[in-house]
């Protein structure tokens, strides 16, 4: 429920005022098509920004849901903004760089909804107005009518109460202006359209309601809500609010907190904020940082043992050597200039302002001048680099333990039936809620790699690590790897969620009973396995490549037709021939299998250690 109670918005700007809305009374129905008519520069925009929540109203008031809006916090409208409301534009606002799935999927991402599930409903929102098969096309690849209908589903994914809609056939031909309406008239079955509009024969055809604005208020209303029917109206909301607390109570309480979270948890996350960036750049960037973090961490140790053990300098060979394999010198395709980062905050602070006036405080921006060093990239050439290695590896091999090459994409790794994603782990899809949108960001930090390239050092292998149990051998074959466990051969619980021994569904069972109330967790019981049960055990690798079939649509860029690949990851899994097969089957099918050849754990008294992840696997394998 809705209304719009004598709002007046005006727009100082220098010593004139425009009267934008004059004292605007009126009440919506919770499932109609209203059209908004009017001249242009009446307040029609203005109105619906108010009612979106995107612009305040001077005076007057918006009561949303019987709740006056006069005293709403920022957050209280962001929630309202981002959960009851969708916004369709005449200039369609989508991001040209991303697909369309990624442009519907962005909107859920500022409800915390996990990724698994933005995607389903992106993909369902997408099939709803007709471009279930357009997915993966960007924006500049369609026609306006399409990218108006991409702004639609982007706006219903949400499924909010209201739909808001400025224009937006404005920038169409009628043919096109005529399916969009037929769109937004189903739309309004089950909620509240907005639309403005130019064209009174659309409005007269489409719409069950027409107000007319000028100068800033109401000209006419074909159909007014009196205050019988508000009466009638709100009794229903309350009846069905009731009805909704009627519930089973736990189900209720289950489902309160969950728009507790949801409604504290309305920002975008730090990794969807990064994804926006283009070419993701700044994720790029995210894990440069947090390498060097890590690396800082490593150097600072090696300097304290230095500072410690001064004068034993076998020990200090060794120390160095492991420490230096666990956090190796790494160069990358791109990185950030942090030296352009501190010179620029030096730069910023040192500065002097002229003939300063002592009565006033002077703004210094050196976070912005950080920020803009720090989306300067540096680009190594690598290539002329590698060259160069390659040509003096006589020289650079004796003082070198190992130089590892690592390539821009992840080892997909599943369980042998081919279930479970062991690599890039699932487990943080499958954590719910709270970790929606952060997964990106934790597995790009890459503190929890499953997979994990060895040195192709054999003697240093041999210093830092050594076999466990009967038949246990370091990898022979490509296809052969080794499961990394700990001091008392000790695995953590995690790995073995990880490895899709345990069931990775239970984990979202285990947090949520975490942030109940009185939520304890009981630690099982020391839990035992055989070696038998991990060595020989077997995985199934997937290339990457192999997830692309070619589809018969061609798209076009500068006059070169080009082929449109489907990622099956999104559409589903087919044969060769199209016929659809299940993940497992595709998995299974598709596969090389891996196998753990070996167990090692590191020696006693090592210091660093080389294979970060559960599974060591050889150069052979990448
Ligand atoms: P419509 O959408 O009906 O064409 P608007 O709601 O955009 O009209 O604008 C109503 C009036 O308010 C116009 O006179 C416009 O110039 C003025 N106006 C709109 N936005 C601003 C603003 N940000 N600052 C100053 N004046 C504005
Ligand atoms: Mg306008």
């Amino acid at each position: 429920m809705l209304e719009l109670k004598n709002i007046a918005k005006q727009y100082v700007s220098g010593d004139s005022t425009v009267h934008a809305l004059a004292g605007v009374s009126l009440r919506f129905r919770p499932s109609e098509f209203v059209s908004i008519l009017g001249p242009s520069g009446c307040g029609k925009t203005t109105m619906l920004n108010i009612i979106g929540g995107l612009d305040r109203y001077t005076s007057g008031d918006l009561i949303i849901n019987g709740r006056s809006t006069k005293e709403f916090s920022d957050r209280d409208w962001d929630t309202y903004r981002n959960h009851s409301i969708g916004f369709v534009f005449q200039s369609y606002n989508l991001i040209p760089h991303q697909t369309v799935l990624s442009n519907v999927e962005l909107a859920l991402t500022l409800s915390g909804v996990s990724r698994s599930e933005r995607r389903a409903r992106a993909i369902e929102a997408l099939k709803k107005v007709g471009l279930g098969d357009q997915l993966q096309k960007k924006p500049s690849q369609m026609s306006g009518g399409q990218m108006q209908r991409v702004a639609i589903a982007r706006a219903l994914v949400n499924n909010p109460d209201i739909l808001l809609a400025d224009e937006p056939t404005g920038a169409l031909d009628t043919q096109t202006s005529v399916q969009i309406m037929d769109l937004l008239k189903e739309v309004a079955h089950d909620r509240l359209v907005i639309m403005v509009t130019h064209n009174p024969e659309l409005a007269e055809e489409y719409s069950t309601r027409i107000v007319r604005l000028q100068d800033g208020q109401i000209l006419s209303d074909t159909a007014p809500v009196d205050d019988e029917e508000l009466a009638t109206l709100l009794k229903a909301a309350k009846k069905e609010e009731k009805l909704a607390e009627k519930l089973d109570k736990k189900a209720a309480r289950a489902a309160k907190k969950a728009a507790k979270k949801a409604a504290k948890k309305t920002s975008m996350s730090f990794a969807t904020a990064l994804s926006l960036s283009k070419n993701n750049l700044l994720t790029k960037k995210g894990r440069t940082i947090l390498t060097s973090f890590a690396g800082s961490i490593g150097i600072i140790g090696i300097a304290l043992i230095l500072a410690l053990s001064n004068g034993i300098q076998l020990y200090i060979d060794t120390v160095q050597e492991d420490t230096l394999s666990t956090f190796p010198l790494t160069l990358e395709a791109s990185t950030a200039d942090y030296s352009a980062m501190m010179s620029a905050m030096t730069e910023v602070s040192e500065k002097t302002i002229e003939n300063p006036d002592p009565n006033k405080i002077y703004v210094d921006d050196s976070l912005g001048e950080m920020m803009s060093s720090m989306t300067a990239t540096v680009e190594n050439d690598l290539v002329s680099f590698k060259k160069y290695l390659d040509e003096h590896k006589e020289e650079i091999d004796p003082l070198v333990s190992d130089i590892k090459y690592t390539y821009d994409f992840d080892l997909q790794v599943y369980t042998a039936d081919g279930k479970v994603r062991v690599s890039p782990t699932e487990i943080f899809d499958n954590m719910g809620d709270m970790f929606a949108g952060m997964s990106d960001m934790i597995l790009q930090s890459g503190m929890f790699n499953v997979m994990s390239e060895m040195l192709d050092n054999q003697a240093l292998l041999d210093q830092q690590y050594e076999l466990v149990g009967e038949g246990s051998h370091w990898p022979t074959n490509a296809n052969e790897v080794v499961l990394v466990v700990g001091k008392d051969n000790r695995i953590s619980k995690m790995s073995l969620y990880m490895l899709g021994m345990l069931d990775q569904s239970e984990l979202e069972d285990v947090l949520s009973n975490l942030l109940q109330e009185d939520g304890t967790y009981e630690s099982a019981h020391l839990q035992e396995y055989n070696l038998s049960d991990f060595l020989g055990k077997k995985f199934m690798l997937v290339n990457t490549s192999d997830y692309f079939t070619k589809t018969n649509g061609k798209y076009t860029v500068d006059g070169k037709e080009y082929p449109i690949w489907q990622d099956m990851r999104d559409y589903g899994f087919t044969d060769k021939n199209g016929a659809p097969l299940t993940q497992e089957q595709f998995i299974t099918g598709n596969g090389t299998e891996l196998v753990i050849s070996g167990i090692v754990r590191p020696r006693e008294g090592v210091t660093g250690t080389s294979i970060s992840g559960v599974l060591g696997y050889t150069k052979g394998l990448t």
